[in-house]
């Protein structure tokens, strides 16, 4: 069992504003419960209390969200022990015995916003406290990694004693973004392992799904309104056993048919997956450039007419982009745009804006005419032009648009977010310009990078072991205070050139999403790799019964 534990933490009453952290140092005096990412208090004491078939479930009456936070629980512990507890639904709840309760708590709102819960677990009962259903659901997270790994077991078990330590957890996270992305288009991952990347990080506390749904070698979205985006732009031929910078493209007579995309009901199904489990998915439609799958389908709105066909491999520089002097092109997009805004609940659409090559603007008659047209500079211009005309049509309809920093080039349109990932020097520009930041640096958050020196399979090249996610700080310096509430906060993302498989992509998330969620929920007061290290061994048995892929134990602090 977890011995006692003091965490002296300076001004713990008002930890967060609004739903921004506005956090004081803090000093651990001994090690928490195995519970990643480490919450901010925990307290334990003797005893436990234990879960059995009588154990109901009891939400307040009339509380809205806690009895589907109820009901998820009750059906991953129904799928992990074979044991159905009962939902509840009761008036007043807070003495009541051999019961798990959920109770919305507003006057919490101030302390812990909408997301933070306190957990206490006596031996008569465990009850979670938040101000929002979403604190309630974080506190579940917290209560499944109390209960012995079994509770994640894929099957049922039959004979695991249920018991919970006695406990009392105070809990908040440090950033509103925490996010995974996932490349669905250089290869396609189904419904089914979908649903699990959100399994996975909703246990990590993690809550932004970036999902990059086009790009050259694959379009993933029907699109009602063009539907040769998918019958034509989600298929390429099959170069799978050669190097993926290595492929020829498509060739006379031969028939594209490896890939896949994803229909709109599809769509529907993951995004109430996702909601239950309160994670905003944000998706990314790509323009001006990585839209060659697009163009293959509608090569009229590039500047060359093309043809083209969907890319199998490599491709550099990114010279096949949008026509950004062609109306149409703006009436096209706008088209995807209405449908995936229709789609999609998310505040934000990732409209990409990355590694653009502007050499057919610069010979395109059309682009050319709108350059001079518009009074633009050069092709950076024309550039923040396509992007501005983007974000009209998404703020429009009632959408942030976020994007690559290169949106940053040739003026960042003015409601923008920015997602730094060529270092963070574009979240600080962007953010000393006022705008909202996403940080996710190669250095610290492409986990397509390999994990170690040697014996790891083939990666596009990078080096990014666990403890340099870890490490890994979002607020620079160099912000001022009154600027980190732009820093929204952290995502890590997976590339797929050379991820083909399902189990690849739990090998290379695996463990590093647990050092992310760390960064992105935990106080960096609280941040100590080597007890990290220690929580980790739990969390691997966790994956263990999930029957999920990681890279596993040989992992070590490669500093004292
Ligand atoms: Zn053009």
């Amino acid at each position: 069992m977890v011995r006692a534990i003091a965490v002296a933490f300076a001004a713990c009453s008002v930890l967060i504003a609004g739903c921004r952290p506005a956090y004081e140092s803090a000093r651990i005096i001994a090690t928490g419960a195995d519970i990643i990412p480490r919450p901010v208090r925990v307290e334990s004491s003797q005893g436990t209390f234990r879960l059995q078939a009588t154990t109901p479930v009891i939400v307040q009456a009339g509380a809205e969200g806690a009895d589907s936070v109820g009901r998820y629980f009750i059906r991953t512990l129904a799928a992990a022990g074979g044991m159905e507890l009962s939902l509840v639904t009761r008036t007043a709840v807070a003495d009541t015995d051999n019961a798990v309760i959920l109770s919305l708590e507003g006057s919490l709102r101030t302390g812990f916003g909408d997301e933070g819960y306190i957990l206490s677990v006596t031996p008569r009962q465990a009850k979670i406290s938040a101000a929002a259903p979403a604190g309630l659901f974080y506190g579940i997270q917290t209560l499944r990694q109390l209960l012995p790994p079994d509770a994640f077991s894929s099957v049922p078990l039959q004979g695991v004693l249920w018991s919970v330590p006695c406990v009392r957890i105070e809990d908040v996270p440090r950033f509103p973004w925490r996010g995974m992305h996932l490349d669905v288009s250089r290869h396609f991952f189904g419904k089914a392992f979908i649903k699990e990347y959100l399994d996975l990080m909703a246990m990590h506390k993690l809550n932004v799904f970036h999902w990059h749904l086009t790009d050259d070698n694959g379009w993933r979205l029907e699109i009602k309104r063009y539907p040769r985006l998918t019958s034509i732009g989600a298929w390429r031929v099959d170069r799978e056993q050669d190097n993926w910078q290595k492929r020829q493209s498509q060739q006379p007579g031969e028939k594209a048919a490896y890939g896949g995309y994803y229909t709109q009901d599809d769509v529907r199904e993951i995004l109430a997956y996702a909601k239950e489990r309160y994670i905003t998915v944000v998706p990314e439609i790509e323009m001006p450039g990585h839209s060659v799958a697009a163009l293959s389908a509608y090569p009229e709105y590039s500047c060359t007419g093309g043809p083209f066909t969907v890319l199998p491999g490599g491709y550099w520089p990114n010279v096949d982009i949008y026509c950004a002097g062609n109306e149409g092109t703006f009436t096209f997009l706008e088209g995807i745009l209405t449908e995936v805004t229709d789609l999609f609940p998310s505040p934000y659409v990732h409209i990409g804006g990355d590694e653009a090559d502007k050499a057919n603007w610069k010979k395109c008659p059309k682009c050319q005419d709108r350059i001079k047209g518009e009074g633009l500079k050069n092709e950076e211009e024309l550039q923040s032009y396509f992007i501005r005309r983007i974000e009209i049509i998404l703020n429009a309809r009632g959408k942030r648009l976020i994007g690559w920093d290169e949106i940053l080039q040739g003026g960042l349109p003015p409601n923008a977010t920015v997602m730094s990932w060529q270092g963070m020097g574009g979240g600080i520009a962007a953010a000393k310009a006022g705008h909202d930041v996403v940080m996710t640096p190669t250095s610290t958050c492409y986990f397509d990078y390999y994990q170690a020196k040697s014996g790891e399979p083939e990666a596009p090249g990078g080096f990014l072991p666990l403890d340099s996610v870890y490490r890994f700080e979002p607020v620079p310096d160099d912000i001022s205070p009154g600027q980190r509430p732009h820093i929204l906060g952290t995502q890590a993302n997976l590339w797929t050139e050379y991820v083909p498989t399902a189990s690849h992509a739990e090998y290379m998330v695996l463990p590093r999403m647990c050092a992310l969620a760390e960064v992105a929920w935990t106080m960096p007061e609280l941040k100590d790799f080597d007890d990290f290290l220690s929580r980790l061994e739990k969390q691997y048995s966790r994956f263990d019964r999930m029957g999920v892929n990681y890279r596993g134990r040989t992992v070590r602090s490669t500093r004292p």
